[in-house]
């Protein structure tokens, strides 16, 4: 075979360890306002989650009383009153945060009215307290344990989990419209706050539900760039005190004087700096992660750096779903040991959210490819597949197998996945790209144009793809002069060899054009770094690289360590996993679609998978087949055509039985 020197380069160099936070090549989030996303796969999903989903939630909360909490407690008519679950104010914060981020890319006048009848209603109850204190649970069900003190308990009553999501949300609705009176309202109760708990002889209270930790820091954060701010937010503000509070809840944790211990479920069994693995409930753990990695980068404490670097390898190399799905246990919503991911698990659609930004903060403080390949699965599979097709049904658990009774839900008693998930897709376009002094990173490959400042340079980059069906990419990049700059695009984990110890790797290593790049038509000299190819050149304006990257099925293998998975196949085409769902595998031993199990069915560890875009199915997928065999009772087992369908569109059509994992062939299992 002929090998160009620029395969033998990938072939050599692109092999890259997990990310490690404390060896950092920093990058920087592209604005949300510089991104402009036209793709075929996630611009019709997003206009359909900006138009249908959004609104739906909203008159699902609304139906739920979530609105009316705040209406009872500004009337002083709540004593003994409330409507749903403690942390429903912190749900509705969580939609406007979501909605925000919508509102940035796409601004709609109908919507922001909503949001603002909403913040008004909001402001007005916070303004009954002379602190600004606002919790309408606690105010209604235990005036007296507010913050969860005094023999109260935060984890249940939320108090601070419902303040850091009004104060993210106070932050995300000023950057999407400039508007200050919900972060007005935030800022008062946060300081409120500041004056309550902290270091003695201030309280010693920390979240119930990590969020605080993130969204003081972000406020820290808009205040030191936007100091002009503090005037319209009454003034005198010292924004370092919402730092401090942040770093104290995460300092806090492990030191019980004078409250509730909360455990491993809440990461308080011991100090963070003690905790050699990631635990308790997921949505909690990736949350306090990311703003431990937040702050451990921006934040003045370096010394956190450590911990994030173990709790990410923890959880990207023993306690992850192939889907990015996280926490799989139903008992206590939680991480379980190493290697403990039971395909029945539950893997609810907030962890793999909450996750993603964990991925997120981790990529932008390594500027490790490992970290955007994380961020990438949970996307397109453990995240996505927690709305519907049509915007209006959801899944809390995001299980790799399925009986047939399964099925979507409208709504739930604890509906706070559908607003997580819009957070993320909110927010997607700013994870796009990433820039440093000296260049620009692809980090995902979705149709779209951003603009950045690369030194005194402004450059224009258009990625168009078809991506995830197709692997060809391609980038124009404008430049009004000549300019030297490093072009850093992510060489997807499938195409670079395996990494020893990978949870997941596929059966054979990449081929070695699995990845290539090219700048106007010539194959391009590039270098490979933390798993990107690095191309570092004077770009004329109008220069264009294609990218091919494989995006054929290939058969995923799991780390024997895996119980559940050892003897098993999962399929799986560039980012997306797959899935067997009863309906397309036609009705081999005469059993109906309904009652089929997968359990006795065998996939072959070779022979040809086919891919086949199909328009007319789940709003158009692209599919793979290949060849299965199943066994009814003692019979012998009967060979059959099966069709793959991507995870995240499963549960589209009724309840159906569904599996990702399923077993080898006997005859031809690899050993
Ligand atoms: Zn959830």
């Amino acid at each position: 075979m002929k090998l160009a020197g620029w395969m033998a380069m990938v072939l050599i160099s692109s092999a890259v360890g997990f990310a490690r936070a404390d060896a950092p090549a920093r990058q920087r989030p592209a604005a949300l306002t510089s991104v402009t996303i036209q793709d075929a796969f996630w611009s019709p999903k997003r206009d359909l989650w900006r138009q249908t989903t959004i609104t739906d939630c909203l008159n699902k909360f609304e139906k739920d009383g979530a609105l009316t909490n705040f209406d009872l407690v500004r009337d002083g008519k709540e004593a003994g009153i409330h409507h749903g679950a403690p942390w429903f104010d912190g749900l509705v914060y969580e939609m406007i945060t979501g909605a925000s981020g919508f509102l940035v890319t796409n601004p709609d006048p109908q919507l922001e009215a909503r949001l603002d009848g909403y913040i008004d209603r909001i402001a007005a109850a916070a303004a009954r307290d002379p602190d600004g204190y606002l919790n309408t649970y606690t105010t209604a069900k235990e005036p007296t344990h507010r913050w969860g003190a005094n023999g109260g308990n935060d984890l249940f009553q939320h108090d601070l989990y419902n303040a850091g999501c009004m104060v993210e949300a106070g932050v995300h609705y000023y950057r999407a419209t400039g508007k200050t009176k919900l972060l007005a309202t935030g800022v008062r109760m946060a300081n409120y706050m500041c004056d309550v708990m902290g270091p003695a002889p201030k309280k010693n209270l920390i979240p119930g539900h990590a969020i605080s930790e993130l969204s003081f820091f972000e406020l820290y954060q808009l205040l030191a760039a936007e100091p002009a701010l503090k005037a319209k937010l009454g003034g005198d503000l010292d924004e370092t005190r919402f730092l401090k509070l942040a770093q104290f809840w995460i300092d806090a944790r492990g030191h019980h004087e004078g409250r509730k211990d909360f455990n491993a479920y809440d990461q308080d069994h011991v100090p963070v700096a003690e905790q050699q693995t990631i635990e308790g409930h997921a949505v909690r753990a990736t949350l306090l992660a990311s703003a431990i990695t937040a702050i451990g980068r921006d934040g003045g404490r370096p010394d956190y750096l450590p911990i994030a670097d173990r709790w990410w390898t923890d959880m990207a190399t023993k306690r992850t779903y192939l889907t990015g799905g996280v926490g799989a246990s139903a008992e206590a919503e939680n991480f379980g040991p190493d290697y403990f991911l039971p395909n029945d698990g539950y893997a609810e659609t907030c962890a793999a959210v909450a996750r993603a930004f964990f991925d997120q903060q981790m990529l932008q403080c390594t500027g490790n490819a490992a970290a955007a390949d994380e961020l990438e699965r949970a996307l397109y599979n453990g995240a996505l597949s927690g709305v519907s097709a049509a915007g209006t049904s959801y899944f809390y658990e995001n299980p790799l197998k399925a009986d047939p009774k399964r099925n979507r839900w409208d709504w739930h008693g604890c509906p706070c996945c559908p607003p997580m998930f819009l957070k993320l897709m909110s927010a997607m376009p700013g994870y796009i790209y990433s820039t440093d002094d000296h260049g620009l990173f692809v980090n995902l490959f979705v149709g779209s144009t951003v603009k950045a400042k690369i030194g005194q340079t402004d450059v224009t980059l258009t990625q168009t793809s078809g991506y995830p069906w197709s692997g060809d990419v391609m980038m124009k990049v404008d430049v009004k002069q000549p300019a030297t700059m490093r072009l850093r695009v992510r060489i997807p984990e499938w195409c670079r060899p395996a990494v020893a110890d990978a949870l997941y790797r596929s059966d054979r290593e990449p081929a070695l054009d699995a990845f290539t790049l090219a700048v106007n038509g010539q194959a391009a000299n590039y270098t490979v770094e933390r798993g990107y190819a690095v191309v570092d050149r004077t770009w004329q304006g109008g220069d264009v690289v294609s990218v091919k990257i494989d995006v054929s099925p290939r058969r995923i293998l799991a780390h024997p360590m895996v119980a559940e998975d050892r003897g098993k196949m999962a399929l799986a085409a560039g980012p997306l996993v797959y899935c067997l769902e009863s309906t397309d595998q036609g009705n081999p031993v005469g059993q109906s679609p309904a009652a089929q199990s997968f359990d006795q069915t065998t996939l072959s560890t070779d022979g040809p998978l086919g891919t086949e875009m199909r328009a007319d199915l789940l709003g158009g997928v692209r599919v793979i087949t290949g060849q299965a065999a199943r066994k009814d009772g003692d019979n012998a087992a009967k060979s059959f055509n099966f069709t793959a369908i991507p995870f995240f569109a499963t549960a589209n059509r009724g309840p159906r039985s569904m599996a990702v994992w399923v077993p080898v062939a006997t005859e031809n299992r690899p050993g």
